[in-house]
């Protein structure tokens, strides 16, 4: 065994990270590519760049700060207080735990994933016609 394939926890936690994020921002893998895909089905590459291109990060971060006022405090002066720091002084890697936790949290207040959008919502509903969960803004 030369150890190719094999990897160490740190890469490990990296993928499971970049993993998050992507599904944060619905970006779909093709198995039968091994490509992934935009949420707008545009062709992005076979590797996730989350923690090492800000144009990838950039818009992670736009997406985790709409609707900031409906956060809660506690998340808005740790978290993101963090994620502006990390923009400010150009610490990607900063920049990018952030984002991780901020999506932690995120995924912790919303369990719920509504059928229809694929969004993580707190709340959603049956609807028996289309044998489908939807959130409040898809019913
Ligand atoms: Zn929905």
């Amino acid at each position: 065994m030369n150890g190719k394939g094999i990897k160490t926890r740190q890469e490990n936690e990296l993928l499971e990270n970049n993993k998050l994020i992507a599904e944060f921002m619905r970006v779909v893998f093709h198995d039968d590519e091994n490509q992934y895909y935009n949420a707008g089905g545009l062709h992005i590459g076979n590797t996730l760049q989350y923690h090492t291109s800000w144009d990838w990060l950039m818009p992670v971060i736009e997406r985790c700060l709409v609707g900031e006022a409906e956060q809660s405090e506690e998340i808005s002066i740790t978290t993101i207080k963090n994620i502006y720091e990390g923009i400010c002084n150009q610490e990607i890697s900063f920049a990018y735990k952030s984002v991780v936790e901020f999506i932690k949290w995120y995924n912790e207040q919303n369990r719920f994933i509504c059928g229809v959008c694929g969004d993580h919502v707190n709340e959603y509903t049956y609807n028996e016609d289309k044998d489908v969960d939807e959130c409040n803004k898809c019913k």
